[in-house]
């Protein structure tokens, strides 16, 4: 898809899994809010960004930020939030992300 964001980051495949995270169900992208740019998890961040990490504030969550790795459809962090699944193609998404969701957004 020719307006897909581009997600850089340590080894990325085509459905974003990296050199972290890379199980079959790895395939978001998370926008990062301090530079606008996705990558695949928070330690990719670390090592190729080389600024400290913002989180998203709680009145941006309407905002995209959420990169399915599987069809490119972008969700907001809200309604990341409220699903277990991509809502274009039903891709199933690690559940295990929200476990760490306070190194992304201000929940
Ligand atoms: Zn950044
Ligand atoms: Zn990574
Ligand atoms: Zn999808």
């Amino acid at each position: 898809m020719s307006d897909r964001p581009t997600v850089i980051g340590v080894e990325v495949d085509p459905q974003t899994r990296c050199a972290h995270y890379h199980q079959d169900i790895d395939v978001i992208a998370i926008k990062h809010f301090c530079c606008g740019q996705y990558y695949p998890c928070h330690l990719c961040h670390a090592e190729v960004a080389g600024h400290q990490v913002k989180l998203w504030p709680a009145e941006r969550f309407g905002e995209p930020a959420v990169l399915c790795g599987v069809c490119g459809e972008q969700l907001s962090v809200t309604d990341y939030l409220g699903t277990s699944n991509c809502p274009a193609c039903a891709a199933l998404f690690n559940p295990g992300c929200k476990l760490h969701l306070e190194l992304y957004f201000e929940v």
